[in-house]
């Protein structure tokens, strides 16, 4: 038996809010603004730099598969980095938010969230008018795996989103971490926003290779040599399994609605989560289907 959430309203923004930073693969700063939108609107972005600006939902069709860091398109227009703001934007209870950016790509911020996180309550949670916000609600275990990592998604143990998960990085600095955790605004303000970005030493350099930070320092994220992190304290001795779920909560965002389940993760990363998503949606509607 899966808890049952009593119906609330959907939720937005109480006033625009802007947040800029330097994108991590452009290196310019990009400049977001954050809109209060109507109920069913959804999460979505807009390339306001375009003419006429693009809008790209955030939801899984508008997702293109890349390496280390989430990328949605509408056409030929894109917006990459978008899995912190989601995050942020999903853990804190917003159905609705237009963000709309002037880049590619979303500014990195310290490779957190917690710059999303301030700015939202900065200028706090409202409702967005009467609609009912319409959870997935989830009674099945549903489990996707792929070369040796996994995660699933099963019934809620409270009205809301947990998430147990494990990263396994073999011997070395990172090693293995676990977190269980309930996906509250309270414990993703103190235990999650502020995990940041890690990579290894050997990911960063395929990344500088590949056209990444121009101007991102080691400073910008957590970069992890054979003796641990390069020039950097961590936050915890665990901030690597707190951005995996932090990164997860962002993915799990492209749903479209928010997840009352549990959900365990072993090694699963961004392509994984979405394909658990996929799987989800897919679920639910056989379940429709065979109501109807
Ligand atoms: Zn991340």
């Amino acid at each position: 038996m899966s808890p049952t959430s009593r119906p609330r309203p959907q939720r937005t923004i109480g006033r625009p809010v802007a947040v800029s930073g330097r994108g991590y693969w452009s290196g310019t700063v990009v400049e977001v603004t954050l809109l209060p939108a109507p109920a069913d609107t959804g999460l979505v972005f807009v390339r306001g730099d375009l003419v006429p600006p693009v809008t790209i939902p955030a939801r899984l069709a508008s997702r293109v598969d890349a390496v280390q860091r989430t990328v949605l398109a509408h056409g030929a227009a894109e917006v990459q980095m978008v899995e912190h703001v989601l995050s942020a934007l999903a853990a804190l209870g917003v159905d609705n938010c237009r963000v709309v950016t002037d880049a590619a790509e979303l500014p990195g911020l310290d490779g957190s969230s917690a710059g999303f996180v301030a700015a939202i309550d900065a200028v706090g949670v409202v409702d967005a008018g009467a609609a009912e916000c319409r959870p997935l609600v989830i009674d099945e275990t549903v489990r996707v795996e792929a070369g040796g990592s996994w995660i699933e998604a099963g019934p809620a143990r409270f009205a809301g989103l947990s998430i147990d998960y494990e990263l396994d990085y073999g011997p070395g600095p990172i090693g293995r971490q676990r977190l269980d955790v309930d996906i509250t605004p309270a414990a993703y303000r103190t235990e999650l926003a502020a995990a940041r970005t890690f990579l290894t030493m050997e990911e960063a350099q395929r990344l500088q290779a590949a056209g990444l930070g121009r101007d991102v320092s080691l400073h910008d994220l957590v970069v992890f040599g054979a003796d641990g992190p390069v020039d950097n304290p961590l936050r915890w001795p665990d901030e690597c399994v707190r951005h995996k779920v932090l990164d997860a909560v962002g993915d799990l965002a492209l749903a479209g609605r928010p997840l009352v389940a549990h959900v365990r993760g072993y090694r699963s990363g961004h392509r994984l989560n979405a394909a658990l998503v996929e799987a989800l949606l897919a679920a639910d509607d056989r379940r429709h289907r065979a109501l109807a």
